[in-house]
């Protein structure tokens, strides 16, 4: 349960501009996020972390000497946009690479891997190891499929430690990806979380029941049991993690940090409780317990529930372990004083100015307009359903995650518009706003398909049928080269492929934009009902997919929705029809 907030769209951001006034000695404000207020020496490899709020202290709270230089801060919940993710980035970095590490989960990759392409584009070097440390989500021969709970501590720490201590890039990423190898965790629960304004918690755990094998954005468990005693859950927790240790570790003797992860509201006291039985059974096990640690390090919002990660150190781990860290929420040691650093100017965050278009494009524009503010209705008239079915399987923000995306893709092009834009600039804007505002793993992909079909439209001129189908083909490869999701695999792939392919077909035999858009959304729609058969394979999703089965891809419902309003509108504007040419 959460009782405060303003205007609930408003808490994560209004919850940053709190942390950073609270933490002005460690960090400052940019957007997308947060970096280092102190100055690191030139040179120094940029480790920027992060993923969606709700978690803290992750990701923000460990921004400082010794761990993170920057953290990208979505959405509760929602990972930040490529363009937060480039920003942070692009502030943290100091003449080093930025190296980006994060849980696993879809929407976090897509977002991060699309910025790091950016930022490679531009000749910064890149490198990223995503933490899959959470064991009961994939089985040890998929483990690179395994999300990342608690352990994105260790994995941060030894990246901060070798980059402190002078590591380039290459060796910053041998020593994260070493630490993620040797760090596991597992988790359980007691209750749900309730997400700011929301009248009900994500997910339910019944009275007097424990959830084993949570997520930490509300994912359910993947199994449930009686609530045990502490010593019964110490025994439970060593049990598992002591079942699948790390290749070439030898449990006797070995040498390994202990986190009890608190996911949000359960007690200080009561962990102290269990971790009493699990100092005994890990050193019962032979293990030389180094630096314990019992608190909060990646939370779930309010969840009452725990984690226990082992982190099985080598002599390289244990001396970057020994570093001193300094950030608002964790410190160890003692770091030096440092400077601050003096902002010169934050230029670099104005907009952008725009080159405006000729006019036809202009027209074009306007039509641009018309669609963007159909599908916002679109979206409107259908967010709760979508909400309904992308949590049968998903997190159920799949209806107020495209709201999000789509009011922001119509206050960005109607911006675009009055000053004069042509329809690539305008659509463009909306794709980059949506993708911005929208979070998850669809908003990403939305600003994908968008500003690939942007790219095909000009700012000059009007685009022909062909350019508007090749835009969108663009778009659906975009999608499979970032999601890497096939037909078949239960996401907006299933729609999205056949609206293109059908879409090319009936330009090239001579249809109008409009009858072939119109024949093209049919297939869509049809092709969306039939991912209700499919079991999912990519996203949130695959980790409950029995669940969903009956039910259809949200992702997929969506798209279908979009684009056959959207075809109803382009039957109604000129500025694309044919005759309208020249
Ligand atoms: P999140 O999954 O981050 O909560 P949303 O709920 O907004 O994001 O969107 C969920 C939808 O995203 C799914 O229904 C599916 O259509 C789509 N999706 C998820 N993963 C992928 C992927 N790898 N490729 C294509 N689409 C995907
Ligand atoms: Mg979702």
């Amino acid at each position: 349960m959460t009782r405060l907030w303003n205007e609930p769209a408003d808490f994560a951001d209004e919850m940053i501009d709190g942390f950073v006034a609270a933490n002005e000695r460690y960090v400052r404000r940019v957007p997308g996020g947060v970096v280092r207020s102190t100055v690191s020496p030139a040179g120094q490899v940029a480790v920027v972390v992060g993923g969606g709020s709700g978690h803290y202290p992750a990701f923000g709270g460990l921004v400082g000497p010794g761990l993170a230089h920057g953290a990208a801060m979505g959405n509760l919940f929602a990972s930040p946009s490529t363009q937060q993710v480039y920003s942070v980035a692009k502030a943290a970095e100091g003449g080093g690479g930025v190296f980006f590490s994060y849980g696993n989960y879809a929407g976090d990759v897509l977002n991060f891997n699309a910025a790091q392409e950016r930022l490679r584009a531009e000749g910064i070097a890149c490198e990223t190891v995503t933490v899959t440390d959470d064991i009961v989500s994939a089985t040890p021969d998929e483990k690179h499929k395994r999300r990342g709970i608690a352990g994105d501590l260790t994995v941060f720490r030894i990246a901060g430690a070798a980059a402190a201590a002078g590591a380039d890039l290459a060796e910053v990423t041998r020593l994260a990806r070493l630490a993620n190898e040797r760090t596991r965790s597992f988790g359980v629960a007691f209750t749900g979380c309730t997400l700011p304004g929301a009248e009900k918690p994500l997910f339910t755990v019944p009275e007097g029941r424990m959830a084993i094998g949570l997520g930490i954005h509300g994912e359910p468990g993947i199994d449930e049991t009686g609530i045990p005693t502490a010593d019964g859950l110490a025994e439970l927790l060593v049990a598992r993690l002591l079942g699948e240790v790390p290749d070439g570790v030898q449990v006797a003797g070995a040498r390994v940090v202990p986190i009890l992860n608190g996911l949000g509201s359960l007690k200080y006291e009561e962990m102290f409780v269990v971790y009493r039985r699990i100092a005994q059974l890990l050193t019962d096990a032979g293990l030389e317990l180094v630096d314990p640690h019992v608190g909060e390090y990646c939370t779930s919002f309010d969840m009452a529930g725990t984690s226990l990660t082992l982190f099985w150190l080598d002599d390289e781990l244990a001396a970057l372990w020994d570093a001193p860290v300094d950030t608002p929420a964790y410190r160890r040691g003692s770091v030096a004083p440092q400077q601050r650093l003096v902002v010169a100017d934050t230029a670099a965050t104005v907009a952008e100015a725009i080159e405006p278009g000729d006019e036809a494009s202009q027209s074009v524009a306007r039509t641009v307009l018309a669609a963007v503010r159909t599908i916002v209705a679109t979206v409107d008239e259908h967010v709760d359903e979508l909400g309904r079915i992308d949590a049968i399987a998903g997190d159920g923000d799949h209806g107020i995650g495209m709201q999000r995306g789509s009011h922001a893709a119509l206050a960005a092009a109607t911006a675009a518009v009055d000053a004069g834009a042509g329809a690539r600039t305008t659509l463009a804007h909306a794709a980059d706003a949506w993708a911005d505002k929208a979070g998850g793993t669809s908003g990403a992909l939305w600003g994908v398909i968008l500003n690939a079909v942007a790219a095909k439209l000009g700012d000059t001129g009007r685009p022909d049928p062909a350019a508007i189908a090749a835009g969108v083909a663009a778009g659906s490869r975009g999608v499979t080269d970032y999601g890497k999701a096939e037909v078949g695999d239960k996401t907006l792939v299933d729609a999205l492929v056949p609206f293109s392919t059908t879409l090319t077909g009936a330009v090239d035999a001579g249809a109008s934009l409009t009858d072939a858009w119109r024949t093209a959304a049919d297939a869509a729609t049809r092709a969306a009902a039939l991912t209700a058969d499919l079991l999912p394979r990519m996203g949130r999703a695959r980790t409950h997919g029995q669940n969903s089965v009956g039910t259809p891809d949200p992702g997929a419902i969506s798209l279908a929705l979009i684009v056959t309003a959207v075809g109803e509108t382009l039957a109604a504007e000129t500025s694309l029809k044919e005759n309208a040419h020249g």
